[in-house]
């Protein structure tokens, strides 16, 4: 008797699968990664078919039957990696599962299928029953004329000869057409910006790098996996593109994965312009619908690539052959919610499971992949210009009451502006100003669910919590003393634009941040009419800095270099180094060359100090010194559990008892520090657990099993408890 293995996909942390169900007959079909519909004591929901075996331990009578199988299911090597994913980030089965199932697969209750179509052609007895005497009534025989010019579907027959299926339907009976399902493809809408579709023949450096990628392809060279450091502007893209169709000629499907596509509309287009349809793309942005159809396009083979982001990892590419990670050390690879997967370490263990073979490429690498993967350097800008100056402006020396710009940045801006040409600044905050307070009693308005302040934003006449959902109406008197004489103090993405608006004028700003881009596909406009403006200055948070390639930009500043530096966060110097370089990388990619402005508190610090040189090199050695040190990644694995409660005094308690249970269980070389406050969110007070450990397996085992123990005390409910495994 054929049994099925099934886990069911139900989000309780204590249940376990696989159970086991007997297969029927008319589902013979059923393998490893079908998600079939299952009874589930009183209730019937979905799971994954994750083994077949010949025997259970139940007995026949006590095993059930599934009620039916979904249109589509998951490749074995995926329902693997969705398990692995589970174990290796503390979750559970059924989320790990989640992650390689066909998009909309029993999520909101209803699960998204093909779009099919009734398509007709007709037959060679209804060519002759056209020309004969057979009697036809006036409906069959337009509809026979109409598909004598050619195949159509019904909703075309109906419109052009006012047909209806029962007509087909006669029509088919007699003999004289043939009818069909024909699945209909959502295809995504073509993203705004344009790309060439011509391939430049390719520089030495390109082409040594590609040489290595292929060789490894190949099999040619030991290397399996392979860092593409190369400076901005240095020509990355072309050597992936390249790397791409040479997997293609091979028979070989690729991932190529990139940060968050609405950061990334440029290099979709890039990909979509020279690979066309052999391309699939995945993000949250397309429709259910839109999403579905081309992991099919994926899973049929119909498209070999897929271009997505972190969770396109995970897409059903047959025969893979090479996963790049384009702009590897974004922060955006790693899911915050659970399971806290970093799509870099999947991609490396699809890579290896499979023998693919992958490529991280960068500017500026992380230290882990910095350490471990053997390199391919591009140490020069494509069109042979040098990197462009960075000057560091010292704000210690500014007066404060002079605002977020620095009068020399302004100069160069206003430098900018004579010669017609165009520059980005950055500010790390969105928002009109981030404080508010009354000058006459000093009321500060802050959130009432969170321990912080709210921030001004004057373009929708609101105050917005940036950690929860609050938002009241911006004020125009002091609710405490009526005072109508209010501060905005500091500085975010909507105030720098107004300033810049206003003294650069007629030199028009767009900017670009969360707040701009929440339209579909307005990521892309912004950037858009940034590049078709004669002259003009995009400003905006991070997002500025990535990916994009506008040549006309001459200068970029960054007005708060600082404050990343400041998080309490052993990444911070990481971050800063890499933030500063990106923005870096935007400017001088034209022949009229350019520069960079620094603005910071810190000029000495050692991510600041370096990137202003483009020194990768000498800020990783240093980095990596100071890792080793610390004992952070990559010479220890970090695991930090978030405990999260309204009533203070019980989470105090719980953490605490956790914190002992975990020193006493944990194996040994593992430090466990805290439990740490931390700043009060959404009503909820908040600790923090963080394990630094050198047996990763043994540390999660202690870890997972602390905190069931937990899940299925009930007395425990309200507490929420979260692991983060390798937390960024
Ligand atoms: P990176 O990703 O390293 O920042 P890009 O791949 O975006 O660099 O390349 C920068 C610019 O150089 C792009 O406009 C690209 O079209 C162009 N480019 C890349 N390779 C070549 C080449 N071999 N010949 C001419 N132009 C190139
Ligand atoms: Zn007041
Ligand atoms: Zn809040």
């Amino acid at each position: 008797m054929a049994i099925l293995r099934v886990e069911p996909l139900t989000t309780a942390r204590a249940l376990r699968g696989p159970f086991d169900y007997r297969r029927p007959a008319d589902m013979e079909g059923l393998e490893v990664g079908s998600v079939v519909r299952i009874p589930f004591g009183p209730r019937r929901i979905l799971g994954v078919v994750v083994e077949l075996a010949d025997a259970s331990e139940l007995p026949p009578e006590r095993l059930a039957e599934p009620i039916e199988a979904l249109e589509a299911g998951a490749p074995a090597e995926l329902v693997q990696l969705g398990l692995w994913v589970a174990r290796e980030y503390c979750s559970t089965p059924s989320r790990g599962l989640r992650l390689v199932l066909p998009p909309g697969t029993g999520t909101g209750g209803r699960t998204v299928r093909s779009k099919v179509e009734l398509r007709a052609e007709i037959l060679p007895a209804g060519e002759a029953a056209l020309s004969g005497d057979e009697r036809l009534g006036v409906r069959q025989r337009a509809v026979l004329e109409a598909l004598g010019e050619g195949e159509m579907s019904a909703a075309e027959l109906a419109a052009a000869v006012g047909s209806d299926r029962q007509t087909l339907r006669r029509l088919e009976a007699r003999g004289l057409v043939a009818t069909r399902d024909s699945r209909l493809r959502r295809a995504p809408e073509a993203p705004a910006l344009a790309a060439a579709a011509e391939r430049p023949p390719l520089l030495a450096d390109q082409e040594r790098a590609v040489a290595a990628i292929v060789g490894a392809l190949d099999g040619e060279r030991p290397e399996r996996e392979l860092l593409l450091h190369g400076v901005t502007g240095s020509g990355k893209t072309e050597v992936y593109l390249a790397a791409v169709e040479a997997a293609l000629e091979r028979g070989l499907g690729a991932i190529v994965l990139v940060p968050e596509i609405g950061l990334a509309p440029q290099a979709v287009a890039r990909f979509r312009a020279r690979l066309g349809d052999r391309i699939a793309v995945l993000h949250s942005a397309l429709s259910a619908g839109e999403r579905y159809d081309e992991w099919r396009r994926l899973r049929s083979g119909e498209a070999s690539v897929c271009v997505g982001p972190r969770s396109a990892v995970f897409a059903p590419v047959a025969e893979l052959g090479l996963i790049v990670i384009d702009e590897e050390h974004d922060p955006s690879y790693k899911q915050e919610g659970d399971p806290t997967y970093d799509a870099r370490a999947v991609a490396r263990r699809r890579a290896a499971d499979r023998g693919a073979v992958l490529v991280a490429g960068t500017a500026t690498p992380r230290p882990e992949s910095w350490l471990e993967l053997p390199r391919i350097e591009l140490p020069s800008r494509v069109d042979g210009l040098r990197m462009p100056p960075v000057h560091l402006v010292d704000m210690r020396t500014a007066d404060p009451r002079s605002g977020p710009l620095h009068p020399e940045t302004w100069e160069a801006l206003e430098g900018v502006r004579a010669a017609g040409a165009k520059a980005i600044v950055m500010i790390n905050r969105r928002g009109f100003a981030p404080w508010l307070t009354c000058r006459s009693c000093g009321h500060h308005w802050s959130c009432p669910n969170c321990d912080v302040s709210l921030i001004v934003h004057r373009h929708s006449g609101r105050l917005v919590c940036h950690h929860c959902a609050h938002i009241e109406r911006q004020p125009s008197a002091c609710p405490e003393c009526s005072s109508t004489t209010l501060s905005q103090a500091g500085a975010g993405t909507e105030r720098v634009e107004a300033l810049l608006a206003e003294r650069l004028a007629p030199m028009p700003a767009f900017r670009l941040d969360s707040d701009t881009v929440a339209a579909r596909g307005a990521h892309a406009r912004i950037l858009a009419r940034f590049g078709e403006a004669a002259s003009g200055v995009l400003v905006g948070t991070q997002m500025v800095a990535k990916g994009h390639d506008f040549p006309e930009v001459t200068l970029s500043a960054i007005l708060d270099a600082d404050a990343t530096l400041r998080f309490p966060d052993f990444r911070a110097e990481e971050r800063t180094f890499a933030m500063v370089a990106q923005l870096a990388g935007r400017s001088g990619r034209g022949a009229a060359g350019g520069e960079v402005i620094v603005q910071t508190l810190s000029p000495g610090a050692a991510s600041i100090a370096h990137a202003a040189r483009h020194d990768s090199a000498g800020f990783l050695a240093g980095e990596l010194e100071r890792r080793r040190a610390l004992r952070y990644p990559p010479f220890s694995h970090l695991v930090r559990i978030g405990l999260s409660a309204a009533h203070e005094q019980r989470l105090d308690q719980v953490a605490a008892a956790l914190a002992a249970e975990l020193r006493r269980a944990l194996p040994a070389e593992s430090d466990l520090l805290g439990p740490a406050p931390m700043f009060r969110v959404r009503n909820r007070h908040r600790r923090r657990l963080l394990i630094k450990a050198s047996d990763r397996a043994g540390t999660i085992v202690a870890v997972r099993e602390a905190v069931e123990r937990r899940a299925a005390d009930r007395s425990l409910r309200e507490i929420s408890i979260g692991i983060d495994v390798d937390p960024q």
